[in-house]
């Protein structure tokens, strides 16, 4: 199917990403889903001390479910210790925190019991290639899309609205065609290509999108600020209103939101997720990010620089696979305050970026949390910092409207409270930033490491 499927007529086409969207949906909106909806949606109501109430006997069946495996029965033999003994935070914190490197090498060892004929086996690709698979029991995939749409019910977001969709997924493969999007009938999708998208392409993206009109627009924001950059620039006239654009599957920037809310005169939400479920936040309806307490147990560990914080998180119910305190690589800075929106579930202030995007220091230091500076930076419709092999910093910036020589003034000096005035800082004007494979920005780009 995979093969044939680039030679077939576009209504063909749409046919198959239907039949698709029907196969996928069957499992991950089915029974499963609806309880987990409806739990969560519940939850929604509770107040804060029951929510951590909530989390706190999840937790202890983490902890049983791990006491089953051999990885966690030999660590916590190691320590004579049951696992009752790690209810508590700071014995909790003993634990070892495990990277997907590590789990990969000896999966069996998480394994709380052996694979029964309806578990599955996710497979996440990493945006800097390195791919992770791992069993999960049937309710795994349901219940996170349960999370995700608690997120999008409170944004007026309801299952069924016409969405356009801007995924990674290569919908299209080769020439364009008449149309720049397929059409998922069943899940009310259409889904266009984030690899086609041009200044030439532009003007039929946005009149698809104005015979469309959808009710909200999802996807992934290096794509729709890519196209939203095109139409402030190109002007071109965009004819319908949505309910919002939200974005996830990586770092939302200050600017990319920007450039999204202007062209589409509408508001950006986003949320933090991943494959692995280890971890979820959510944008609140006063814009801010909030840790969904009651689907995981997340720990957001400072490093020994005071920098930003290491997420790393225990998941709750995957009954085919245990791990506990798994570092998602990812970084984010939690606030100080709270938000009176009155949903639980600590604030997070920035998401900052990944723990693979680093450069290095004339003194060898890796510095990492360098996402800040391009969310507060104004007047790019792109950029990225490129490490060359001499060391050097080059950061390769696409200019927007507005912008003039105090933006990088700006940047340069936000930039320089992480990397120090050691290392060299040039500056490039690019019309186009490099991507990863699947249509990503990767905010590093180092010759160096
Ligand atoms: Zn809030």
């Amino acid at each position: 199917m995979v093969k044939i499927y680039k030679h077939l007529p576009e209504s063909i086409q749409d046919l198959a990403v239907t039949y698709q969207g029907w196969r996928l949906s069957k499992h991950r909106f089915g029974v499963d889903f609806k309880q987990s909806f409806r739990d969560f949606s519940d939850r929604s109501l509770w107040s804060k001390n029951e929510i951590i109430e909530y989390r706190r006997r999840k937790v202890l069946e983490s902890l049983f479910r791990a006491s089953l495996t051999p990885f966690y029965s030999r660590f916590f033999a190691s320590l004579g210790m049951e696992w009752q003994d790690f209810e508590d935070p700071e014995a909790f914190s003993l634990i070892p925190v495990v990277s997907k490197k590590e789990i990969q090498a000896k999966i069996d060892d998480f394994r709380p019991r052996e694979k029964i004929s309806s578990d599955s086996v996710i497979k996440t690709s990493g945006t800097t290639g390195e791919s992770f698979s791992f069993p999960v029991s049937k309710n795994v995939e349901p219940r996170q899309w349960a999370v995700w749409w608690r997120y999008r019910n409170r944004h007026s977001i309801d299952i069924g609205d016409r969405c356009a969709l801007f995924a990674s997924a290569p919908i299209i493969q080769g020439k364009m065609g008449s149309r720049p999007w397929r059409y998922n009938r069943f899940g009310n999708e259409y889904r266009f290509s984030i690899f086609h998208i041009s200044r030439d392409t532009a003007k039929l993206y946005v009149d698809s999108l104005n015979s469309i009109r959808p009710s909200w627009i999802h996807g992934n924001p290096t794509a729709i600020s890519l196209l939203a950059s095109y139409i402030i620039e190109l002007d071109l006239p965009v004819c319908f209103k949505v309910k919002c654009v939200t974005v996830g599957s990586e770092n939302l920037l200050g600017w990319q939101k920007r450039v999204i809310e202007k062209a589409f005169f509408t508001k950006v939400v986003q949320h933090y997720g991943l494959a692995e479920a280890v971890a979820n936040i959510s944008e609140c309806e006063f814009g801010k990010l909030h840790t969904d307490e009651d689907f995981s147990y997340v720990e957001y560990l400072a490093n020994e620089k005071g920098e930003a914080c290491s997420i790393i998180g225990t998941p709750f119910d995957n009954y085919a696979f245990s791990v506990l305190r798994y570092d998602t690589g990812d970084l984010a800075t939690l606030s100080s305050e709270e938000c009176s929106c009155g949903h639980p579930g600590r604030v997070v202030e920035n998401l900052d970026g990944r723990l693979t995007d680093y450069v290095i220091l004339p003194s060898g230091d890796k510095v990492a949390s360098l996402a800040a500076p391009f969310h507060n930076a104004d007047g790019l419709a792109g950029a990225q910092l490129y490490q060359g092999k001499d060391g050097a910093l080059t950061v390769r910036y696409i200019p927007a409207s507005g912008w003039d020589e105090n933006c990088l003034v700006k940047l340069e000096s936000e930039l320089r409270l992480r990397v120090g005035d050691k290392i060299s800082i040039k500056y490039e004007k690019v019309s186009e930033i490099q991507k990863t494979s699947r249509g990503k920005m990767k905010l590093v780009v180092s010759e160096l490491n």
